[in-house]
């Protein structure tokens, strides 16, 4: 079990996991019911609503994920949460009109599941089950198997409509966002919809309090912060994909030693290049390694202080133009990094995976 975490199964190829706080949704249920003398067939009634409950919620985040694999998106895992699920596509879809089609996917799930389940009232008209409700009290609504069904047709319904509210990061302000992009791109349509999302979180708070609803309040927090990463996820990605090494005014200062120099000369060079790796060159004066802040620790330099940097050194390095936007760098998947200049090939810079994080986080946010 990974972070609370239960890996239940791999359906079609997708990991299905539960969070374990989902056994609050038991409690709750079962809470109103202790002390009752039927305590135990309510509980078993309650929780097999919960799992029809979440199978359908299940359902809907394979609509989302096997929608997406028609698009060639992947999708790396379906968690369930007590407030509903999330389908962890691999990234967005290239076009705006393929995210419509995945958003729309999971509520069009419930409101078949819905029509599917309406079949019940060809054999249990509705005056009948209502003289029913009404005769066996409001309270276990669930407890009755004549009702289960009609319950989980409603929800099912609710399900559905409440998906569709445009707060992003909720099927509805996917829906919205896909539509705004289409006229003014992925990070301005992502801004208004979250934005939106951010003002109906703030609602499902203020109504929480009103109602007294942690579930309500819980949903605007998971709102709220959800939009706000996604709204980063989404500049960042826009960055990457549209920014050059070239383009980046600060680059991080080349610091060149030679094979023959020693540890000594490399910790010396590496305080005043303010921790940055370390290009090292061979007589030719072509790049031969990197050695990296974390390969010079003070007891190693001590130890060793005359030791020739060659003998420290990583051989394995990707080369890089700086013409090429900064998400080719991630999607080399190398650990070191050297950037070229792109008309003379000379080196400008040298990275390793934490620098270039700490380019990227410098850059994106000027
Ligand atoms: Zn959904």
């Amino acid at each position: 079990m990974r972070s609370g975490v239960w890996h239940i199964g791999t359906i079609t190829g997708i990991p299905v996991k539960v969070h374990i706080s989902f056994v609050l949704v038991f409690l709750i249920f079962a809470f109103p019911n202790i002390g009752l003398d039927e305590f135990w067939r309510l509980f078993l009634w309650d929780s097999l609503f919960v799992l029809l409950l979440f199978s359908c919620v299940l359902l809907h985040e394979f609509g989302h994920a096997l929608t997406a694999r028609r698009y060639g998106v992947g999708t790396r895992e379906i968690v369930l949460l007590p407030i509903g699920g999330l389908a962890m596509l691999e990234h967005l879809p290239e076009k705006p009109v393929q995210e419509l089609v995945i958003a729309l996917a999971g509520p069009a799930v419930n409101f078949v599941i819905a029509l599917v389940l309406s079949a019940y009232f060809l054999f249990y008209p509705v005056d009948q089950l209502i003289a029913y409700a009404n005769r066996f009290g409001p309270a276990p609504i669930f407890a009755h198997p004549l009702l289960i069904i009609p319950v989980l047709m409603l929800t099912n319904l609710m399900l559905g409509v409440f998906n569709l509210i445009p707060a992003f990061p909720m099927d509805g302000g996917r829906v919205l966002r896909a539509l705004l992009a289409i006229r003014v791109g992925r990070v301005n349509a992502t801004r208004i919809a979250t934005g939106l999302g951010q003002i109906f979180a703030a609602g499902f708070v203020a109504l929480a309090f009103y109602t007294s609803s942690v579930l309500v309040g819980i949903i605007g927090l998971f709102i709220f912060f959800a939009a706000r990463r996604e709204l980063k996820v989404v500049r960042t990605t826009d960055f990457l994909k549209s920014t050059s090494f070239s383009q980046i005014a600060h680059l991080p200062p080349l610091i060149v030693l030679y094979e023959e120099q020693t540890v000594s000369d490399a910790a010396e060079a590496m305080l005043q290049g303010q921790d940055w790796p370390i290009l090292v060159q061979d007589g030719q004066g072509s790049p031969a390694g990197v050695i990296e802040p974390v390969q010079l620790q003070p007891e190693m330099v001590q130890s060793n202080p005359e030791a020739p940097v060659r003998s420290l050194m990583n051989t394995q390095f990707a080369v890089l133009n700086e013409s090429v936007p900064l998400q080719a760098a991630i999607d080399s998947g190398a650990r070191l990094l050297l950037v070229l200049h792109k008309s003379d090939h000379s080196p400008i810079c040298v990275l390793n995976r934490a620098s270039l994080t700490r380019l990227i986080a410098e850059s994106s946010n000027a």
